[in-house]
């Protein structure tokens, strides 16, 4: 099938949905200048991420940490001068037309927000690059409370953020690997999974299927029955799904311009 009939037939399908979810990937923000984690020549998530990347890590040495995995290993997200792309844009565009329907992204990386996105039909399911948090696990209230600013000039020293109210090493509010979705009220993990089961329609655009919450989109749309649709230079790995084989920058603008036709 071509991209314009498989277009033609996922829009069809939004339209007639009473409720659509779209889960994005890191392949969402390639074209925004921020390289894919886990695939692509230019992956930068190797072993060595998998082996920072935890919770472990993190509080065995905070300042190594910081430095070396988040300031190392993030340098695109954490950039400035980064902006969102026209598949950021058409998402918008989908969102305000649709007031029930919900974007559920694992980027971090706020360009969905910069694009103009609708809070309350955005869930940052594997946290936000911008905000952080007291790393204890009593119930320290700067767990629950994220604060925008951390003061990092102190790392070449050796020397961390700690929480103002209980002096434990301040993380940024972000889902490591050795951590459960559950982990933070703010990634509502809750919400996320139940619109997924509700969803008629799930689009998966750009994620490579090998996060916890693609394998449960695609177990929900087995016992729901819902329509999948992958936007993807990449076939998904699971069958009966919609292929439009494209940049999410090139197919979303054509499949929001149908749909709001
Ligand atoms: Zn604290």
């Amino acid at each position: 099938m071509s991209l314009d009939t498989t277009l033609d037939q996922v829009a069809r399908r939004v339209r007639a949905a009473s409720s659509v979810v779209y889960l994005c990937g890191a392949g969402l923000s390639v074209p925004s200048g921020i390289r894919a984690y886990r695939t692509g020549p230019d992956a930068v998530w190797g072993e060595y991420v998998l082996e920072w990347g935890t919770r472990a890590k993190f509080l065995a040495d905070p300042a190594a940490w910081w430095k070396t995995f988040w300031l190392g290993a993030h340098a695109e997200v954490l950039r400035t001068d980064i902006a969102p792309n026209a598949g950021h844009r058409a998402l918008v565009e989908l969102m305000r037309r649709s007031p029930g329907d919900l974007v559920v992204t694992q980027n971090i990386d706020g360009l969905h927000r910069a694009a103009g996105h609708p809070d309350a039909q955005l869930i940052e399911i594997h946290g936000r690059h911008d905000r952080f948090i007291c790393a204890s696990e009593s119930d320290c209230p700067g767990v629950a409370q994220p604060v925008s600013r951390v003061d990092l000039s102190g790392l070449d020293a050796g020397v961390f953020p700690r929480c103002p109210s209980c002096q434990a090493p301040m993380r940024p509010l972000v889902l490591l690997f050795d951590e459960y979705y559950d982990g933070h009220d703010a990634y509502q993990a809750h919400r996320a999974r139940r619109a997924l089961n509700d969803a008629d329609v799930i689009v998966f655009i750009g994620t490579s299927f090998s996060v916890g919450i693609t394998s449960t989109a695609v177990r929900s749309a087995q016992v729901s029955g819902a329509t999948v649709v992958n936007v993807n230079l990449e076939p998904a790995p699971v069958p009966g799904v919609l292929e439009l084989r494209a940049g999410a920058e090139v197919a979303l603008p054509r499949l929001s311009a149908r749909v709001l036709a």
